[in-house]
């Protein structure tokens, strides 16, 4: 069995910070991640609100540099997904597959995954049309037309950014007023490739091979539109990936991670950071935070042990 000062779950933006300021501050630090690092900031296009890149940063250029970061400090990055967790602090045990590892701390930065709409042929037309990702995706709909649903950041920024590849780029969203930041708003608004569906939620999704009209429905009149597109991005929310703490851990009613200010949860020695942690702004920076303070709580922590 592998024994780390450390545990990490998650490498974003919140896992990779704890990870270089542990690693930084001589903690034997091991990140265990069941993606590829990065999480979701390294599906997102461009991120122009992390400071110090004036101009913005790719997502993906963002969050490489994070992970170098980290690795030079001494950060070991381990592919596997978490079965389970076990033991106190001092002496946490870690099965992932075929990893056994043994920590003194544990730090959860497990993120957040998309939520899905839970229409009809939104499942059967995922890869097919059907996507949660622009970023990944929208180079394929070059072109051609697409939705996109939801009111929030992710919606309007990933909308404006499918501008550049598709003809038109509709967004749709159940109220009349989006909750995204007004900066983000300035630049979908007047946008001559983007129209907007005002209260309008989607019913289903349809198709022969391939997703080719979306049925929406207005919430206000009750009209009925069939609108034909290429591909819709679903940008409804995020669900906590914490599932597999939930027994172990106090959560919120959603099931995100309660934390002190110091981000220690209600288990000793175990601490949270990032998405999936209960907080007003879920953001690259503020992850970024959550990590930081994580990371000197719990080299506090293992100083009292
Ligand atoms: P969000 O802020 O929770 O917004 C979700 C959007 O989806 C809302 O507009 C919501 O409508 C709509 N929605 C939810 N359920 C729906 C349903 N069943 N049917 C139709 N519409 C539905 O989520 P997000 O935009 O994914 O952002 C998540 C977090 O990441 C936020 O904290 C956000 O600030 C952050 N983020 C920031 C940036 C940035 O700063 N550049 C970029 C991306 C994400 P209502 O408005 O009516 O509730």
């Amino acid at each position: 069995m592998q024994e780390h000062d450390v545990i990490i779950i998650g490498a974003g933006p919140a896992g990779l910070t704890a990870a270089l300021y542990c690693s930084r501050a001589g903690l034997n630090t091991v990140v265990i991640e069941k993606l590829a690092p990065g999480g979701q900031a390294a599906t997102t296009a461009q991120v122009d609100n992390y400071p110090g890149f004036p101009g913005g940063v790719m997502g993906p250029e963002l969050t490489q540099r994070m992970e170098e970061q980290a690795r030079s400090f001494g950060t070991e990055i381990v592919m596997a997904e978490i079965d389970s967790i076990g033991g106190q602090a001092g002496s946490f045990s870690v099965v992932a597959g075929s990893e056994q590892l043994q920590g003194k701390a544990i730090i959860l930065a497990s993120g957040a995954r998309e939520r899905p709409l839970g229409v009809p042929g939104e499942k059967e037309f995922r890869g097919r049309g059907v996507s949660y990702c622009a970023t990944c995706d929208a180079a394929f709909f070059r072109d051609q037309k697409v939705a996109v649903i939801g009111g929030g950041d992710a919606a309007v920024e990933e909308a404006v950014y499918l501008t550049k590849f598709a003809s038109k780029v509709s967004l749709i969203h159940r109220r009349d007023a989006l909750r995204a930041s007004k900066a983000l708003q300035n630049q979908a608004l007047d946008h001559p490739k983007m129209e907007f569906y005002w209260d309008c939620v989607v019913t289903s999704m349809n198709g022969d091979q391939r997703l080719e009209q979306v049925q929406i429905e207005n919430v206000k009149t009750g009209e009925k539109t069939r609108l034909e597109v290429n591909g819709v991005f679903i940008y409804v929310g995020y669900l906590p990936n914490t599932e597999f703490v939930r027994d172990l851990i106090e959560t919120d009613d959603a099931g995100y991670i309660l934390t002190k200010e110091d981000m220690s949860t209600s288990v000793p020695g175990i601490f949270a950071a990032g998405d999936a942690r209960a907080k007003y702004l879920r953001q690259v920076v503020t992850a970024a935070g959550d990590g930081a303070v994580a990371a000197v709580a719990v080299e506090r922590f293992l100083d009292h042990l």
